[in-house]
């Protein structure tokens, strides 16, 4: 009783602490904001983990207080932006065109209206990596064998549809499709219980350096014959794994295959004095932002306003028109003044 007593009282001086009765009140309220990311060895997590830092270091200025979240990936982000459950979040380039225009995962929802481009972040590949003793060194070979396409909320999910497609594979019938997160995969490869996995990821990835550096040796496939496949899909582009980055993967050359962008991406509901604060931070910390990941390397402030297909966030506009950046942005995404 005398201890219940004790716990209530603890109780109400927390909540009187909490609630500011009887204390100074604080100088503003402060605004928390989510970022969803991907897995955390992947590059989405350190990602969102960079922008919030940034932002988060001006705390006292714009009263903003960003937190990341691990999520299943691109898919699984939109609609949590788009339903309010996150502010912002990190989303391949191909998926913000297939919600924006109502594709693919969007089908039956139809155009994702609210969706906002914020700004485009770094390059990312769709990997395939394969257990050296499984004979997988083309996609035909992935037939009859155990392979990890994804989960259902990744981007990656789509993008290896699409690849086997391509080569005339179909993902249900002609092998077999696991549906773990990225994070798992490394660990069912390394285990022998899948031959071969897909992640459209940034590089290097803590995910990649997982699956190769076990004691199953391991490779990347090459991706080719895409040209079709880069036809029919305006986001799509060539591009290359350099094998330097994972020094255990028994490659000796740069892996061809395909890829896309990663994109920074919110809703037409969060405020303009929101999206202002986090675009301003970031370009205006670039040099320290881009030494955050050995995947930005490759980042200008330029070709972080292309590969953009929903319109950009009026408070994002607002300060590209600052900085002079928005003559780099398509007319048909600036906001409708
Ligand atoms: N591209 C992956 C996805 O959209 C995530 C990659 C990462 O987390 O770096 O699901």
């Amino acid at each position: 009783m005398k201890r219940g007593f004790i716990l209530s009282m603890v109780f109400v001086a927390g909540f009187v602490l909490a609630s500011g009765v009887g204390t100074t009140p604080a100088k503003a309220e402060t605004k928390f904001v989510t970022i969803g990311t991907g897995g955390i060895t992947g590059v989405y997590y350190p990602t969102g983990g960079a922008i919030a830092r940034i932002v988060n270091n001006k705390r006292d200025v714009y009263g903003i207080r960003a937190t990341v979240e691990a999520t299943g990936g691109s898919v699984f982000n939109v609609n949590a932006v788009m339903s309010g459950d996150l502010d912002f979040g990190v989303v391949q380039s191909d998926r913000q065109y297939e919600a924006v225009n109502g594709l693919a995962e969007w089908k039956e929802l139809g155009p994702q209206k609210d969706l906002r481009a914020v700004f485009a972040i770094h390059p990312e590949s769709i990997t395939l990596v394969a257990a050296d003793d499984a004979d997988i060194n083309t996609l035909q070979d992935l037939k009859g064998k155990q392979v990890n396409i994804g989960n259902p909320g990744s981007g990656q999910r789509q993008n290896s549809i699409d690849a086997l497609a391509n080569a005339g594979i179909d993902f249900e019938k002609d092998l077999t499709a696991h549906g773990v997160k990225a994070a798992e995969a490394p660990g069912l490869l390394q285990d022998g219980r899948i031959d071969a996995f897909f992640y459209t990821v940034g590089h290097p990835s803590g995910a990649i350096q997982e699956a190769t550096a076990g004691r199953r040796k391991v490779h990347f496939v090459p991706i080719t014959g895409v040209e079709k496949l880069l036809e029919e899909h305006p986001y799509y582009a060539k591009a290359t794994i350099p094998v330097k980055l994972y020094p255990s993967a028994t490659n000796t050359e740069d892996v061809e295959t395909f890829g896309v962008k990663a994109t920074f991406v919110t809703s037409a509901k969060v405020p303009d004095e929101v999206v202002y604060a986090v675009t301003k931070e970031v370009f205006e910390n670039f040099d320290e932002f881009k030494e955050l990941h050995p995947a930005y390397a490759v980042l200008t402030k330029e070709n972080m306003l292309e590969g953009l297909s929903a319109p950009i966030h009026p408070g994002a506009f607002k300060y590209y028109q600052e900085a002079g950046l928005d003559k780099h942005i398509a007319d048909e995404l600036k906001p409708k003044q």
